[in-house]
């Protein structure tokens, strides 16, 4: 079996083509099927080497490694040939109207009651009139002839689909200029390449039947593919995620810091009724299951993601996270917080709190306590007793107990009404900064 995953390098990659991407690579896993990576840069005008590198990058960050990768715009021979075996059987027809007239037709359609699908006026072009055009300096673009028929295939995540190709306008396979277009260069590739799973979004439904016409047109066994389309992302409100895509890219994700295992779990059973859990890839692979995704639009919820991503944060080792925390920040800081962060990007703050400067609150009504406070702190050395330690005596010496003795003590010692264990904290603040702290916030 052999499946790819073939993004435009026309912008970077986001949430729903990750969850495409993840797809394809969770059911090679499963059934030890070749991944390949396929780079759709046919559309040379919106084609930039540097998205595909970050995709590429995007992917490796994932963990979504494939066994072969290959760029169309390598391939135009291939696609030349296939072309030419296409105009042979006079499926492929030169077409001279621009924009504005096919506009124009598509309108007067609607408004007789038509379906606005192309009338296949080309197709009774006189050699004469062809001549005629090019002598006047057209240069004809090429549509596909559809064939009449509903194609119908069992799809792996929809059931049973098909699509009325009358009822849809022959497309434009090659452009004027002779460059091509992706719904004919899929087809060359996907046989070519000897794909066998195709496994994409839902927005390629019409596409499959288009491509399954161009496959048999081309001589390929059509039951050879299997299809599987997942149902497009919407947000919590049910209205479509595209608008919001920028920011959901894999990049924006990476540098607001969350983790790629999170992702990768979340993505993996989004759209199912499975409960994600943040797990190793192939673990995810052995139970991957295409047929467990409902068809019906898959909501996706960022604060899942996140709830996903503290649990990740949970679990990590100082040795996983290193790197990315502060210099100087050592593994019982760790400890301390990665029960706390919703991102990684938190730690700085939490590093400042135990390391750095805090701007304290201050605290009216508290000048008394935060003395009595400071009176009490123990000597050095501090360890995860010595806030026990300080409390007891501060309750005995007070009288105050619960939240009256901590939550003057959390706001002076870190500025914020919640966060780790003050227990653990505490040894790294250490004496002097914890002093200081208690005199500032009972100015
Ligand atoms: N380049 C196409 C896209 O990004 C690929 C679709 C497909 O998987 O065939 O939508």
């Amino acid at each position: 079996m052999r499946v790819r995953f073939a993004p435009s390098p026309t912008g970077y990659l986001h949430v729903g083509n990750a969850r495409v991407a993840l797809a394809n690579a969770l059911f090679a896993r499963r059934h030890r099927a070749a991944f390949l990576l396929r780079i759709d840069d046919t559309d040379q005008e919106r084609s930039r080497p540097e998205y595909e590198q970050a995709i590429q990058h995007d992917l490796r960050w994932l963990g979504l490694a494939w066994d072969e990768s290959f760029r169309q715009s390598a391939r135009l021979a291939l696609y030349d040939a296939a072309a030419d075996r296409l105009r042979g059987a006079g499926r492929l027809y030169p077409c001279f109207e621009s924009e504005e007239e096919l506009r124009f037709k598509r309108d007067m359609r609607l408004r007789r009651g038509l379906a606005p699908v192309y009338d296949r006026a080309m197709l009774k072009l006189t050699p004469e009139q062809r001549a005629q055009a090019e002598a006047n300096g057209k240069t004809p673009y090429w549509r596909f002839k559809l064939s009449d028929a509903t194609v119908e295939w069992t799809d792996l995540v929809l059931g049973r689909r098909g699509v009325k190709l009358p009822s849809v306008s022959d497309p434009v396979l090659v452009r004027a200029d002779g460059t091509y277009l992706y719904t004919f260069t899929s087809v060359v590739d996907d046989i070519e390449s000897a794909v066998t799973h195709v496994i994409r979004g839902e927005d390629h439904v019409t596409n499959t039947g288009i491509q399954l016409d161009i496959a048999s047109a081309l001589g390929a066994n059509p039951t050879k593919f299997t299809f599987a389309h997942l149902p497009l992302l919407v947000d919590t409100d049910g209205a479509k995620l595209s608008k919001r895509l920028e920011g959901l890219s894999l990049r924006a994700l990476r540098q607001d810091g969350v983790e790629p295992s999170a992702i990768v779990a979340y993505l993996a059973r989004l759209g199912t009724s499975d409960s994600p859990e943040p797990m190793p890839l192939d673990a995810l692979g052995e139970t991957y299951d295409l047929t467990r995704v409902a068809r019906s639009p898959a909501r996706f919820d960022i604060r899942q993601l996140l709830a996903l991503n503290r649990r990740v944060l949970k679990q990590a080792t100082y040795e996983q996270v290193r790197e990315r925390l502060p210099p100087a920040a050592t593994p019982a800081f760790w400890n301390a917080v990665r029960g706390n962060l919703d991102l990684l990007s938190e730690a700085r703050h939490w590093w400042d709190v135990v390391a750095g400067e805090v701007a304290p609150p201050v605290l009216e009504g508290e000048v008394a306590f935060l003395a009595d406070a400071l009176a009490h702190l123990p000597a050095e050395p501090w360890d995860e007793a010595t806030w026990s330690s300080w409390t007891e005596a501060l309750k005995a010496a007070t009288g105050r107990k619960g939240r009256a003795l901590f939550m003057p003590l959390r706001l002076a010692l870190t500025g914020e009404d919640h966060g780790p264990e003050l227990a653990t904290l505490l040894p790294l603040i250490g004496r002097d900064r914890t002093a200081t702290r208690l005199r500032l916030s009972a100015l």
